[in-house]
């Protein structure tokens, strides 16, 4: 049975986009007669903000969307990351980093998914591991792993090149994980079998497939939706953001606008006044 979930950040109010991306999720998991579920990627414990749960599950329930069985929290789940990141360490593919974000943005010489792109400075390197970032040495574990694949089922077969994010951080000094490793592990846990998210995230699923390969997780099958755009300032097309003013399903909510219609119209792609929806597939390479 096909299984999808909608797994927001308690960092700010839902948005358009949000609901979209929630819409997406369940649709697909209803249309194909499979489960839909909620999973609160709290695991930020400084940007989460309290509060905010009880607003999104009023907000999807607003929309007129259902989610089966109990909501997850990933703040309950701190053991399960720190286990798989123990079991990498052991493995020999982790290792220690003290830079700074300005020390990294000094010297990558490359961009990546996320920013600048980590050049390495303290692989082989010997680094005091306390309050240390742990980075994952992909080239060492693309060595273990091999060629990997996968696929989205809008963008088609896709081949995982993880070193496109350089040697990403999977535990954290602030953090018990880093999202990649612990979406990775939640999604193998709660049995998701359709991961749905935004094209934002598309580069992300190269590195997730390759911790599934290391800790011997299923590989789910992968649907990247276009995301809703605005025009900022300057006329640039942007994704939705609350701090540049989207208005929040919350307020929406609040004001007695009405959810099954606006879940309606998202589903027919009818936008608010400059809204639209973004540009769809990341073809392969
Ligand atoms: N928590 C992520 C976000 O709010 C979603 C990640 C995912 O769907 O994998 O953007």
């Amino acid at each position: 049975m096909i299984r999808t979930r909608f797994a927001p950040s308690p960092n700010g109010p839902l948005h358009l986009g949000h609901g979209y991306a929630a819409i997406v999720a369940h649709d697909l998991a209803r249309a194909r007669g499979g489960a839909f579920l909620l999973r609160i990627e709290d695991i930020d414990a400084a940007r989460s903000r309290a509060g905010l749960v009880e607003d999104f599950l009023a907000d999807l329930a607003w929309l007129g969307l259902s989610w089966d069985g109990e909501v997850t929290f990933q703040s309950a789940r701190l053991g399960s990351y720190a286990a798989a990141g123990e079991r990498l360490r052991a493995m020999g593919l982790l290792y220690p980093c003290q830079c700074t974000r300005a020390e990294v943005i000094a010297a990558a010489v490359e961009a990546g998914p996320d920013g600048p792109l980590y050049p390495g400075t303290c692989r082989g390197r010997v680094v005091d591991p306390e309050g240390a970032a742990w980075r994952l040495d992909v080239a060492k574990a693309a060595a273990l792993t091999g060629p990997l694949s996968w696929t989205d089922e809008l963008a088609g077969a896709q081949r995982a090149m993880p070193e496109r994010f350089g040697d990403v951080v999977l535990l954290r000094k602030e953090a018990p994980a880093s999202y990649h490793l612990a979406a990775t592990l939640d999604d193998a846990a709660d049995g998701i079998s359709l991961v749905t998210r935004g094209t934002d995230l598309f580069a992300a699923s190269h590195i997730h497939r390759m911790l599934q390969a290391l800790l011997g997780l299923p590989v789910p099958l992968w649907h990247h939706h276009a995301l809703l755009v605005e025009a900022d300032a300057r006329g640039h097309w942007r994704k939705l953001a609350k701090r540049r003013g989207s208005a929040a399903l919350a307020d929406m909510r609040r004001a007695g606008e009405d959810g099954p219609g606006l879940a309606d119209m998202l589903r027919a792609h009818r936008f608010p006044a400059g809204i639209s929806l973004g540009k769809g597939v990341e073809s392969p390479p």
